[in-house]
């Protein structure tokens, strides 16, 4: 049998240019703000690697997980993607279908035992012992069990595999959880977005791939490369904010000069997410420059903080009075914001420390 390509091989044999798998690159690394030196080292070593086994199974969900990964902004960037990785199953997009697509993850599975990536797509049901999701005659719980175990490490994509996202909004009535609350014994990164931003689910495995490792992920798992900042953080109205210019209503004066948006209710002081900085729809746009604030989608809970439209609370400012306005409850929100962002950095920081010293 002849030795498998490498991802290098494989683009050339496919008449890829070298430059266009370098921009591709320079893209990808951009979106997680590496050095230029970190650019060119994942170029190389994307080059060499070869194609990561990934089975992707799709739960209590939508499928606007599977949609957006899918959707990328042009023919080439979705080709890369694609020799990346080999996506040995995935229900949703796979052209066999029952005793044939089970036979195919069966031999994947035995082909990359401790080697394959296990994306989870939606949230698990753990009442009535898990009836309320099951495929070919299983339960998405024993499903995933059983996929984990010699899985090298869980991706959890999209707010319902991270956090229980809207199947576990109240009443919650199937029992829905996040996938970390079932497995424990696994490497498990977090992608949460509803959908999570595309370019965050690839990057994430080019990351592996290119570095041989996990990225650095913070509390809640999630990289930092992608959820180190708040959309507050990198928000472009922000000179908005800060001189206290918010849009009363989306049809207001304010909303047409196109000032913040908090006081219409954007999360984005207390949501992490790239959506400021990678955008979507290959970097075009987000909400928010679109004329709408941020629902923090990519946060736990989302569903059920309160109402999308609704200012977050104004608390009570750091000199002790309560300050009137979304002027003043946005700076605390922001100043909440900037303190937990300089926890994640120096907690992010520590552990590097640490994985040096081991
Ligand atoms: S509150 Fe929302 S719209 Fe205003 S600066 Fe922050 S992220 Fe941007
Ligand atoms: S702007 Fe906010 S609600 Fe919209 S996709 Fe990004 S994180 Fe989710």
């Amino acid at each position: 049998m002849s030795k498998p390509q490498t991802i290098g091989e494989m683009l050339q044999e496919q008449g890829v240019s070298r430059r266009a798998f370098l921009k591709f690159t320079a893209y990808l690394a951009s979106s997680m703000a590496l050095t230029p030196q970190m650019a060119k080292a994942m170029a190389d070593n994307l080059a060499t690697a070869r194609r990561q086994s990934v089975i992707w199974l799709s739960f209590q969900e939508c499928s606007g997980c599977t949609e957006s990964f899918t959707r990328s902004f042009s023919p080439t960037l979705e080709d890369l993607i694609f020799n990346f990785i080999s996506l040995d199953y995935n229900e949703t997009l796979m052209n066999v279908s029952g005793v044939a697509a089970i036979e195919a993850r069966r031999k994947a599975v035995e082909e990359n035992k401790g080697k394959y990536i296990l994306v989870a797509e939606g949230a698990i049901p753990l009442d009535d012992d898990g009836v309320f999701s099951t495929s070919a005659g299983n339960t998405s719980l024993a499903e995933l069990k059983e996929l984990a175990k010699d899985a090298m490490a869980i991706i959890a994509v999209g707010s319902c595999a991270t956090f229980g996202g809207i199947p576990a909004a109240l009443p919650n009535p199937t029992g829905a959880v996040g996938i970390d609350q079932i497995i424990t014994d696994k490497p498990i990164i977090n992608i949460p977005g509803c959908p999570p931003i595309p370019e965050a689910m690839t990057g994430t495995i080019a990351y592996i791939l290119s570095f041989g490792k996990l990225p650095e992920l913070d509390h809640l798992k999630r990289p930092l490369i992608y959820f180190g900042n708040s959309i507050h953080d990198r928000c472009y109205r922000r000179p908005f904010y800060e001189r206290g210019l918010f849009a009363k209503s989306f049809d207001d004066e304010g909303a047409r000069k196109g000032w913040c948006l908090y006081e219409v209710g954007c999360k984005g002081p207390v949501t992490y997410n790239a959506c400021a900085t990678v955008k979507w729809n290959g970097g075009i746009t987000f909400p928010i420059q679109s004329g709408h604030g941020c629902l923090g989608c990519s946060e736990p809970n989302f569903w059920d903080k309160g109402g999308f439209y609704k200012p977050i609370p104004a608390p009570i400012n750091t000199v002790g009075k309560v300050v009137a306005g979304a002027a003043a409850a946005g700076v605390v929100a922001g100043a909440v914001s900037a303190t937990i962002a300089r926890a994640r950095k120096k907690n992010a920081a520590k552990n590097k420390v640490k994985e040096e010293n081991q």
